[in-house]
């Protein structure tokens, strides 16, 4: 059985625009699947529709089904997802900023949580980010924009996920900081086999760390594959990886064409 899996899934906003239309995706156990795509195709809509976040921009899941581990996601409300163990990390790395990253961490975890806990998971946090801990003590806002994506990452972690949804974890960022980053992800997957639905348009980062990946274009999954399989594909190559040659507008045409077919 499937960590996730999307079946068919279309989001209208203000029950008129169709933003997500018949998107089907599965994430398995430990798996580790990016979702590419540019600017406005629908990526940051299907993390909310998983997270149910939707609401609150005035959208909904008007067809399909989400399973999380068989069950029925749309039936939870979102803190009721969080506690079958989906978090979301939204794009935009939104910390509480007149809080200092131990705070943060503190601010992820319930009342009832065990303090024990709460103690062993913080410091497991620090030492996976060690430039958390060197900050420990500045608010939240003084960070910089990387160490941000940090906390982000790391106040997920502490609701202790079998599902991370990760919003364009490199929007921003200095190169340095996308390896970074990615190579956190990475570890965070293999380490703790914890799931994670990586959402980006940096695919060349994407596509070095995921298993597979989708792409999604004016709201529809117009192509998927493994990472391998997908990184030699020219149309990939071509429109999201910077391929190298000059853009052949003959072959563009094409691609366009078989777009339509596969839509
Ligand atoms: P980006 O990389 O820019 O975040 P995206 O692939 O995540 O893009 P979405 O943010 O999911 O794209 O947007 C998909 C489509 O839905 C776009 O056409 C966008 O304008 C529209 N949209 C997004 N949020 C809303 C909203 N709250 N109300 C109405 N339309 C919306």
């Amino acid at each position: 059985m499937a960590l996730l899996s999307l079946n068919n899934v279309e989001v209208v906003y203000d029950s008129v625009f169709l933003a997500v239309k018949g998107v089907s995706i599965e994430v398995p156990e430990g798996g580790l699947v990016a979702l590419l795509g540019a600017n406005g195709a629908g990526k940051s809509t299907v993390l909310k529709s998983i997270s149910g976040l939707l609401k609150a921009e005035r959208g909904n899941v008007s067809r399909g089904q989400i399973l999380f581990q068989g069950q029925d996601v749309l039936a939870m409300d979102p803190p009721e997802r969080v506690r079958h163990g989906l978090v979301h990390v939204l794009e935009g790395r939104r910390v509480f900023e007149h809080l200092t990253p131990q705070e943060n961490l503190l601010a992820a975890t319930s009342m009832h949580s065990d303090r024990a806990e709460v103690k062993r998971l913080s410091e497991e946090m620090f030492t996976l980010f060690p430039r958390l801990a060197q900050r420990a003590g500045a608010k939240a806002g003084y960070l910089s924009g990387g160490e941000q994506q940090m906390l982000a990452i790391a106040r997920a972690l502490m609701t202790k996920p079998k599902l991370i949804l990760l919003d364009e974890p490199s929007l921003g960022l200095a190169p340095f900081l996308v390896d970074e980053i990615f190579d956190i992800i990475r570890r965070i997957n293999t380490q703790s086999g914890t799931g994670i639905l990586l959402v980006e348009q940096n695919a060349i980062a994407a596509l070095d760390v995921a298993h597979s990946a989708y792409l999604i274009e004016q709201g529809r999954i117009v192509m998927s594959g493994t990472a391998e399989a997908l990184k030699a594909n020219p149309d990939i190559q071509q429109a999201y990886l910077g391929g190298t040659s000059q853009v052949d507008y003959h072959a563009v045409k094409h691609y366009r064409r078989r777009k339509r077919w596969l839509a």
